[in-house]
């Protein structure tokens, strides 16, 4: 056994005693842990301070309970909760999970990823995420409104602009934010920008929906320049449907890529000749409708696969899984490796079960981990912060270059962090670079 491996397995024993049974946070840690393990021991400020330790132990778990009203007059009881993990290099910062998947695990991986994407950035930002187990799905408009004052009510206390800023996650997006700032503004009596993604006439950012699609797809421009290649030519598989998967595939379609499937939990939608523009614009207006993708129109070309993964499509030479936790296992993994891709991106955070993830590693296969090429969304999120600070807008086009800048320095940290060369461990340059930042600072503050 080689010491980096005695010594996770000796602190994984200790996390995970501490956390039994939450799975999805045992595996965010390992993965980070395996990576900065020796870095940390190597350093004494660090190994002094148990930054890891520290990193994994939230600085505090909010739980509360959100009573609303359905529209048959019944009421209705969620839980919600807010991880703050570290504000160790600024604010806590992190999305709003509506999912009946959501529980203190996944929150807690969630949040603990988010703390190194956010060092990533380059930006003073703290890393937390939240959610409740309540599903919108079925539920009327005034339901989810009424839903979101009543969440909002219980979590005011513990946000503002200079404490923690949430943002939107999986089924929290630009409406429901503006429902969630509503109630915030009210009970907070102040307008300030305690969250993002809010609508640009209340003080959003230009570009902040497009920008986690948009900075996964520059960031894998990065990554194929690096390697001497283009995205012009590419076919690309995405799974999923929603913000990410869409925006993701409308930027690889202005680039001159191919984007050969789309999908949601209902099945997969294939174009052999690649998606055209309406067509992603059709699978976003049924995401937002609350439909899925099944159906879609003749004059689209595509067909759709009831419960098949984009994986099984032929030939592509790209994998961007951008749906949710753990959808790729080592049989999917498999499937893209044997397709002949050459690189995958995660625009989910931890779409890889930990099998897959060990099977692309030994591939060879380009690989970058969410909390890199994912990062767009909350690099913009933290631009919205500033914006909502100096009051000052900027464009949708100075926005959108600020994005490809902040993906392409992510990039280029990982290089500086993996010393160049040609194959690039991207997850290992990213989970060391982060964590150099997060220890600097935690290090420097004694025992907080
Ligand atoms: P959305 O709510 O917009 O969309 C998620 C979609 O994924 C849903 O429509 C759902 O389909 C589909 N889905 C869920 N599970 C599966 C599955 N197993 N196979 C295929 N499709 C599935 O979420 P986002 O696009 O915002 O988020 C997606 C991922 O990206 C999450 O992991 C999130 O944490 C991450 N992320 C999001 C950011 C953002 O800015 N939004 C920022 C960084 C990361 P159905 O409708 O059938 O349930």
């Amino acid at each position: 056994m080689t010491e980096r491996a005695r010594l996770t397995d000796s602190f994984l024993e200790i996390v995970t005693r501490r956390n039994a049974g939450q799975d999805e946070f045992l595996q965010a840690v390992r993965d980070v842990a395996e990576d900065v393990i020796t870095v940390e021991k190597n350093n004494p400020k660090w190994a002094q301070a148990k930054v890891l330790e520290r990193l994994t132990e939230p600085d505090r778990l909010i739980r509360f309970r959100v009573t609303w009203m359905d529209e048959a007059g019944v009421m209705q009881i969620n839980r919600g909760w807010r991880v703050q993990m570290s504000n160790a290099i600024g604010p806590y910062k992190g999305g709003l999970r509506f999912h009946p998947g959501v529980n203190p695990s996944v929150l807690k991986f969630l949040a603990f990823e988010q703390v190194f994407k956010n060092a990533l950035t380059g930006l003073p930002l703290g890393g937390a995420k939240g959610g409740s187990d309540f599903d919108p799905r079925g539920r009327s408009d005034a339901e989810i409104m009424r839903f979101c004052h009543a969440f909002m009510a219980e979590l005011s206390r513990y946000i503002g602009p200079d404490v923690d800023v949430p943002a939107g996650d999986i089924n929290v997006g630009t409406r429901e934010i503006g429902w969630l700032f509503g109630a915030y503004k009210q009970s907070a009596g102040a307008f300030h920008g305690a969250l993002t993604g809010k609508g640009e006439a209340f003080g959003g950012s230009a570009m902040r929906v497009e920008a986690t699609g948009y900075g996964l797809i520059y960031f894998v421009q990065a990554m194929l320049a690096h390697a001497g290649r283009m995205l012009e030519g590419q076919r690309v598989a995405i799974s999923g449907k929603g913000n990410v998967a869409t925006h993701a595939a409308e930027k690889v379609i202005c680039e001159g890529g191919t984007v050969v499937a789309l999908s949601d939990t209902a099945g997969t939608l294939l174009a052999e000749d690649g998606l055209s523009q309406e067509a992603v614009h059709w699978v976003q207006a049924r995401k937002a409708a609350g439909e899925d993708i099944a159906g879609p129109p003749r004059r689209l070309g595509l067909s759709f696969v009831e419960a098949a993964l984009p994986w099984g499509a032929a030939e592509y030479d790209i994998a961007l899984p951008c749906a949710t936790q753990n959808e790729v296992d080592a049989a999917a993994a498999k499937q893209i490796t044997d397709s002949g891709a050459i690189l995958l991106a995660e625009g989910a955070n931890m779409p890889l079960q930990a099998g897959a993830l060990a099977h692309l590693r030994d591939s060879g296969i380009n690989y970058a981990p969410g909390k890199a090429s994912n990062a767009g969304g909350v690099a913009i999120s933290g631009l919205e912060m500033s914006q909502n600070a100096h009051r000052r807008f900027a464009s949708a086009a100075e926005i959108d270059a600020e994005l490809k800048t902040l993906m392409q320095d992510i990039h280029q940290r990982i290089l500086d962090e993996e010393g160049g060369g040609t194959r690039i461990d991207y997850a290992r340059g990213a989970n060391v670079a982060a964590y150099r930042r997060v220890a600097d600072a935690l290090s420097a503050m004694g025992a907080v």
